[in-house]
C-alpha cells in the first residue's frame, strides 16, 4: 500500500466535494471579543468572529483570567498526574461541588473535555450494566455515538426528538432488560430543543436511566444557568446531566452530574477518567470562577437571548434564509457544500467576517449552512455589517433567499 498516495487521493475527494476543512488562523483578543486578529500569507488583519462557541464571552472575563493567573502562580502548570495517581487537586473538588450544586445533584465528575465526558460516561454505563439496551436520538453528537459504539451495547435509534417513537421502541423490548436513553437538550446545528418532559416521562414509564447532554445549554438557560432541564423544572428527573466547561463557561473541560453512586460508578470504572492526566489546576480555577459568576448572572443570559433574537430579526428582514432555531444559535441555510465554503471565504476576504461553513458530515448533504452564534458582546453595528455582507455574498453567489 502506498499510504502517501492513498491519503492524498482521499483528501482530494474531500476537496472536490467541498467538504475539506480549512481553518482561519486567529488570535483571540481578550477584552475585545468578538474581534480577533487573522494571520494569512504573512499579513495580519482584524476580523469579527461570528461562529465562536464561547457563547457568553466568559473566555475573556477579567475575573476568570485573574483566577487562572493566580492558580498558575500558586499551583504551577500541570495537575501532576491522573486523578488516581496524584492528580486530584483541591480545585478539582471545588469545581465538582459547584457543578453538582448547579444541577441539583449529589455529585459531579470532571473530564478533560465534554467529548471525553460523553465517551467515558456512556461507554462505562452501557458496557458495565449487564444486558443494557441503549436508545439514542437520531441526531446525537458524535461523542455520544462513539461512547455507545465503544460500549458494544445493543442499540436502538429513535426518531429525532420523538418521544412516541422512543416509547414504541422501548415497549417492543423485554421490560426486564436495563435501558439507557441518551439525548441532548439543545441540538447545536439546527438550534432545536428536545421535549424534555415527554422524553423523561417515557424513560420513567420504562424504568430507564436518562442521560442528557446539555453542552449547548449549560450556563445559558434556567435561572442559574443549569440548562434547559433547569428552565423546565425537570432537573431532578434526569438521571445524568452532562455538560462542558468550554462553551458558555469559556474555558475547557467536561463533566457529568448525577447521584453519588452513579458518579462513583463512572469514576471507578471509566477508562477515560482513570487513565488520563487531570485538568491543570489553573483550568479548574478558571472554570470554577466562571461557573460561580454565570450562576449569578441572569442579566448576561437575558442579554445573550436578546442579541440572538435581534440578529434573527435583522437577517429575516433582509430576506436571508434563517433556519427555525428555538435558541441562541442562528443557522442560515446555503444548501450546497461548495457554495457554503465560497460564502465563508467571501465573508472573510471581502468583509473581514469569520463564519465557518458547516458541511457534511456535521450536517446532512443539501443542508449545508452558516452557523452564527451571537454573543452578549456583538453590537448592533456588527450585526448590520454582517447582514449587509451576507446580502452581498448571497447576491454574488446567487444563493436562495427565504421562501
Ligand atoms: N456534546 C455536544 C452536543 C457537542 O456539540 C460537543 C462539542 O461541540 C461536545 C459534546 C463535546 O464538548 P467539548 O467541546 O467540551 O469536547
Amino acid at each position: 500500500m502506498n499510504f502517501e498516495e492513498f491519503f492524498a487521493e482521499r483528501l482530494q475527494t474531500l476537496k472536490s466535494a467541498g467538504d475539506y476543512r480549512i481553518f482561519a488562523e486567529l488570535e483571540r483578543c481578550a477584552g475585545d471579543f468578538p474581534r480577533a486578529r487573522r494571520h494569512a500569507d504573512g499579513a495580519v488583519e482584524d476580523v469579527t468572529v461570528w461562529c465562536s462557541n464561547d457563547y457568553m464571552g466568559m473566555g475573556q472575563h477579567p475575573e476568570v483570567l485573574a483566577a487562572m493567573k493566580a492558580a498558575i502562580d500558586q499551583h504551577g502548570a500541570g495537575a501532576g498526574g491522573t486523578r488516581n495517581i496524584s492528580g486530584t487537586n483541591h480545585l478539582h473538588i471545588l469545581l465538582e461541588r459547584a457543578l453538582a450544586d448547579l444541577h441539583g445533584k449529589q455529585a459531579a465528575l470532571i473530564f478533560t473535555s465534554g467529548y471525553v465526558a460523553n465517551m467515558t460516561a456512556l461507554s462505562t454505563l452501557a458496557a458495565k450494566t449487564p444486558d443494557c439496551i441503549v436508545y439514542s436520538d437520531a441526531l446525537n453528537h458524535n461523542s455520544m455515538i462513539e461512547g455507545l459504539r465503544h460500549s458494544r451495547a445493543e442499540k436502538r435509534i429513535f426518531k429525532h426528538n420523538d418521544a412516541a417513537d422512543l416509547d414504541r421502541l422501548m415497549a417492543a423490548d423485554d421490560p426486564a432488560r436495563p435501558k439507557l436513553v441518551m439525548f441532548e437538550s439543545v441540538y447545536s446545528m439546527d438550534g432545536d430543543v428536545a421535549p424534555l418532559d415527554e422524553i423523561l416521562s417515557v424513560c420513567e414509564a420504562h424504568g430507564a436511566l436518562s442521560y442528557l447532554d446539555e453542552v449547548h445549554a449549560v450556563g445559558m438557560y434556567g435561572p442559574r444557568g443549569g440548562g434547559v432541564a433547569e428552565r423546565e423544572g425537570v432537573m431532578d428527573r434526569v438521571s445524568v446531566i452532562q455538560g462542558t466547561l468550554a462553551k458558555a463557561f469559556g474555558v475547557i473541560g467536561g463533566y457529568v452530574a448525577a447521584s453519588a453512586n452513579t458518579i462513583d460508578f463512572i469514576r471507578s470504572f471509566g477508562a477515560g477518567f482513570i487513565f488520563t492526566t487531570a485538568l491543570p489546576p489553573a483550568v479548574a480555577a478558571g472554570a470554577l470562577k466562571s461557573v460561580e459568576i454565570v450562576k449569578q448572572a441572569p442579566e448576561l443570559r437575558a442579554r445573550h437571548q436578546e442579541r440572538a433574537a435581534r440578529l434573527k430579526q435583522k437577517l429575516r428582514a433582509a430576506g436571508l434564509p434563517v433556519m427555525p432555531s428555538e435558541c441562541h444559535i442562528v443557522p442560515v441555510l446555503v444548501g450546497d457544500p461548495i457554495a457554503c465554503r465560497r460564502a465563508s471565504d467571501l465573508l472573510l476576504e471581502r468583509h473581514a467576517i469569520y463564519v465557518q461553513p458547516i458541511n457534511y458530515p456535521t450536517v446532512a448533504h443539501g443542508t449545508e449552512r452558516l452557523r452564527l452564534t451571537p454573543t452578549p458582546f456583538h453590537t448592533d453595528a456588527q450585526m448590520d455589517a454582517l447582514t449587509a455582507a451576507l446580502c452581498d455574498v448571497w447576491r454574488d453567489l446567487d444563493l436562495q433567499h427565504a421562501a
